[in-house]
């Protein structure tokens, strides 16, 4: 499960960095310190009331033109608080009213239709003080406080918190890997579950899966927690008799999306089929961690070109999904079925590996110079900062002088690119391409 993320937003000066500080710092447990983000305090993870969640001050992001006028920076920065929060805390400077770009703010956060809360900063006095030109901002009942002196910071993370999305597998330790097992009926699931859920391994509970359609069971291996998400099992209880093509695709797909990490099975005696390419897609539209494993391997005749052969028939049925790796097993007598779970715990890693913008910036300079934009009606793309704005998937965000610029062929460069320096194995990447306002004009 990943944490919620909060962001803090508003105008310079308004008292930011001093409450992102004093979240997490002095009130609340730092747990981790994210490196390398710009000014190297963009995020921080916290916890208040036993949640953990990340926090943002995207008042931290630079962007590399100096010029860029302060009206549109607030705005690209509510942008990104939008884009990668759960909840955003808009803060105020209480001594002064409301200003134009308070507004501008506040219409931005309105209409993203996530939950903000409107932090009253520098509120010395609380008996004093006067918020109701505050409300209309629109964005409901301010929270007075004082970032400098703590005063009030209880209350506002209590607002925070109670906006977190609702998370029924709370109790799961946050690490835990969630594995779906997806493939076509016969392909070998139940099998498959079975072997991993069997050898040494300690079955820690049979807890109930929160739809009907598949069976959760959670186990531990090598100190590491895992939840297998099996969509045969509902089947071995005998409850469901006979199972359509079309149901099992249907069940893949939520399974699909409560997990971080999918065993796509395929079978070595049929290669891919069209299923396998619809739950594949979903996968990958999805941003999950992938494995291709080809089972029944036992069954096939091989020779030494046999696994080559099958793995380049299977990169060409799933084209969009070369990141992938494969891995070939047997179910049935075991063969490298160990070697599964280390391969899902190294893809859940790299689906959820970060890039220190700094790294990022100095590399996209680098490959933009070995490999320079090609010019369109005299107009020549440049890329001005980039910066990872969330994981699973990893997703980075392009500045460009005009997105039209960006030509496919370019982009797929500056994938191959982040690929060849940092793996992102077994993952998708998400890039996303942002116009700066000025050039457009
Ligand atoms: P940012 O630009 O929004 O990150 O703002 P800063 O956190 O750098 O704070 C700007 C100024 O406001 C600094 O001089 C702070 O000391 C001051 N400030 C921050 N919080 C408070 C507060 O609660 N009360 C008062 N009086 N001043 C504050
Ligand atoms: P599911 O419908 O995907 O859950 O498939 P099952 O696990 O029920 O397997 C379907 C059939 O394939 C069963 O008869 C299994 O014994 C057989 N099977 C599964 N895995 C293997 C394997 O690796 N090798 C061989 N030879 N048979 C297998």
């Amino acid at each position: 499960m990943s944490k919620p993320v909060v962001a803090i937003v508003g105008r310079p000066n308004v008292g930011k960095s001093t409450l992102f500080n004093r979240l997490a710092g002095g009130l609340v447990a730092i747990v981790e310190n994210r490196p390398g983000v710009t000014r190297d305090r963009l995020y921080r993870d916290s916890e208040w009331l036993g949640r953990k969640f990340t926090i943002i001050d995207t008042g931290g992001i630079e962007f590399v033109n100096e010029n860029t006028p302060i009206t549109a920076q607030m705005r690209r920065q509510a942008e990104i608080a939008i884009e990668e929060a759960d909840v955003i805390v808009f803060v105020i400077d209480a001594q002064i009213s409301p200003t134009p770009d308070d507004d501008m703010i506040a219409q931005t956060l309105r209409r993203s239709g996530k939950p903000v809360i409107l932090a009253a900063n520098k509120v010395e006095n609380f008996a004093k003080t006067e918020l109701y030109e505050f409300y209309n901002l629109g964005l409901g009942e301010p929270v007075p406080i004082s970032a400098v002196h703590g005063m009030n910071i209880g209350d506002l993370l209590d607002e925070v918190v109670s906006h977190f999305p609702e998370d029924i597998e709370e109790e799961v330790d946050p690490d835990t890997i969630r594995i779906a097992v997806v493939g076509r009926p016969n392909v070998g699931k139940s099998s498959l579950v079975n072997t991993l859920l069997g050898e040494e391994r300690v079955i820690v509970s049979n807890i109930p899966g929160t739809t009907r359609d598949a069976i959760d069971s959670a186990f531990a291996h090598e100190g590491k927690h895992y939840i297998i998400i099996d969509t045969a099992g509902m089947r071995r209880k005998g409850r469901i008799e006979e199972l359509t093509e079309q149901y099992s695709v249907s069940r893949s797909l939520r399974a699909v999306d409560r997990s971080d990490v999918i065993l796509m099975l395929l079978d070595a005696g049929e290669g891919v089929t069209e299923q396998d390419k619809k739950i594949a897609g979903y996968a990958h539209e999805a941003g999950k961690g992938i494995v291709l494993v080809v089972n029944k391997w036992d069954l096939i005749e091989k020779d030494d070109k046999t696994m080559n052969r099958f793995e380049k028939d299977i990169r060409e049925e799933l084209g969009f999904m070369q990141y992938a790796p494969t891995l070939f097993i047997s179910a049935k007598t075991g063969q490298r079925v160990t070697k599964l779970l280390d391969l899902v715990d190294f893809v859940a890693e790299q689906n959820s590996t970060r890039v220190a913008t700094a790294t990022l910036n100095t590399l996209v300079r680098e490959w933009v110079h070995l490999n320079p934009p090609p010019t369109d009606k005299g107009r020549r793309l440049k890329v001005l900062y980039a910066t990872q704005v969330g994981v699973k998937p990893p997703t980075f965000v392009f500045f460009v002088n005009d997105h039209e610029l960006m030509h496919f062929s370019y982009r797929r460069y500056l994938e191959n690119q982040l690929r060849s320096s940092f793996g992102f194995e077994g993952s998708p990447i998400r890039m996303i391409v942002r116009q700066k306002d000025e050039e457009r004009e």
